[in-house]
């Protein structure tokens, strides 16, 4: 008799059930038993909530931060790496600086293109003005703890000016690795030894990346052990996110979570997907489907820098890129290019402006513009990362940025769908110089 081979599931469609299961689950109990008011002391919480909590606490956000954690311990040896691989590999003839150009041009055209977006939307919305002024308050009250903490990390991250890019040049690199705001710093020095590798002989180099080529892929096999977990990571992380969210906060600030939320929609599958017909020549709709792990991945991790491992693999393995291009390409991207956070900082300067009745003009929205754009390629990719700077940006047009704090209880769900763009975006610009520089792309 014949045994039928037992059907295992693709990773990305065992990603995409956790996130479903996790979701579901997290909403469903959160509908049933939650308080309407998210700050609501324990002691009043219907025992079954509590009891959710309990699960939540103890359970599924330690699962969650297992996986992140284990994706967050590779990106330092996979940054350096495969930066160092990728610039001494693509170093010759000018190719290295060509490559450079486009990459930066994508980065620059699709993050000013998503604030544009974000601007007119909420221009044409105005969801500040749809916001009763007594529930703002209330709101805002809940969450100005939490504001204030941003504000001082703000201020401690010595603010936002030209310092912030004479910071891109670690002191010491040792400490830039130790810290996610100072990947930039990794960044620089990694493309500085590729560089200084690229222009010696290749025989007193080979030794030395050699053992970075085995370095980076060992790191890769750890990964892959923690792609193992992802289901389960993916179901804990969404769980305690969906369980605790304010889902009456939610509704008051519903015009602003539309115009957000549909601002990232209509940028990730709209403007993207163009960009995937029109550069890369592919089909958008299949091309979606293909990368369903990746954006899974993106939206519960809700943080570039631990879907960084997973956006060079969908390069390489789904699309066929050269390791050297995406490892140079991917890191740059997940640091620099945040397609969804320019858009979010945009439409919530906008939005927070509306509400405190500051009026900003059409000068001071350029500046809204312009600054939105140097944030996001400032801000960690982690999750919240964009925070901090946003309350640079209040304070910079002249919004209080204790205002965050109306926003804050519902900026996981925004997070989330924010860095779907922010990582797609990424590989859309790899792929599209992979094409242009005669690389065959699977399609
Ligand atoms: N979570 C975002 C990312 O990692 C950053 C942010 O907008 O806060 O891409």
């Amino acid at each position: 008799m014949e045994i039928a081979p037992r059907r295992r599931l693709a990773p990305s469609t065992r990603i995409l059930i956790g996130l479903l299961i996790g979701a579901a689950a997290g909403t469903a109990m959160n509908l049933a038993w939650a308080p309407e008011d998210p700050k609501a002391p324990a002691e009043t919480w219907a025992p079954a909530y509590r009891n959710a909590v309990w699960f939540a606490d103890k359970v599924a956000h330690p699962a969650g931060q297992v996986f992140l954690r284990m994706l967050f311990m590779t990106v330092v040896p996979l940054v350096f790496c495969s930066l160092v691989l990728g610039v001494a590999g693509l170093g010759g003839k000018g190719r290295l600086g060509w490559i450079g150009v486009k990459v930066v041009a994508w980065f620059l055209g699709s993050t000013l293109l998503a604030v544009l977006l974000g601007l007119f939307l909420v221009n044409a919305v105005r969801p500040g003005d749809r916001m009763d002024p007594e529930r703002a308050k209330e709101v805002r009250a809940m969450f100005d703890k939490e504001a204030a903490q941003k504000e001082a990390q703000a201020k401690a991250g010595s603010g936002f000016d030209v310092d912030t890019y004479v910071n891109i040049i670690p002191r010491n690199i040792v400490r830039a690795a130790s810290d996610d705001r100072e990947t930039l710093g990794v960044i620089f020095f990694a493309i500085l030894i590729g560089v200084a590798a690229a222009r010696r002989p290749p025989e007193t180099t080979r030794v030395f990346l050699e053992f970075l080529q085995t370095f980076y892929d060992l790191t890769v096999a750890v990964l892959g052990f923690a792609m193992k977990l992802a289901p389960y990571g993916v179901a804990g992380l969404i769980f305690a996110v969906t369980l605790k969210l304010g889902f009456d906060v939610m509704r008051a600030l519903g015009a602003y979570l539309g115009v957000a939320i549909f601002g990232l929609l209509f940028h990730q599958f709209v403007v993207l997907g163009a960009a995937v017909a029109l550069l890369v020549r592919l089909h958008p709709v299949r091309f979606f489907g293909r990368i369903r792990g990746l954006m899974a991945t993106a939206f519960s991790t809700s943080s570039s820098n631990a879907t960084l491992p997973t956006t060079i693999r969908t390069a390489t393995d789904e699309f066929g890129v050269s390791p050297r291009l995406a490892g140079f390409v991917m890191p740059l991207g997940a640091t620099m290019n945040m397609n969804g956070t320019a858009l979010f900082e945009g439409v919530t300067v906008l939005f927070l402006a509306q509400v405190a009745d500051v009026r900003l003009g059409l000068a001071a929205q350029a500046v809204v513009l312009l600054l939105s754009v140097l944030t996001a390629i400032g801000a960690a990719g982690v999750p919240g990362g964009s925070l901090p700077l946003l309350a640079v940006v209040l304070d910079r047009v002249g919004v209080e940025p204790g205002y965050l704090a109306l926003i804050l209880g519902v900026d996981r769900i925004v997070d989330m769908t924010r860095t779907v763009p922010n990582v797609c975006s990424d590989l859309i610009g790899c792929l599209w110089v992979a094409r242009t520089e005669g690389e065959p792309i699977r399609s």
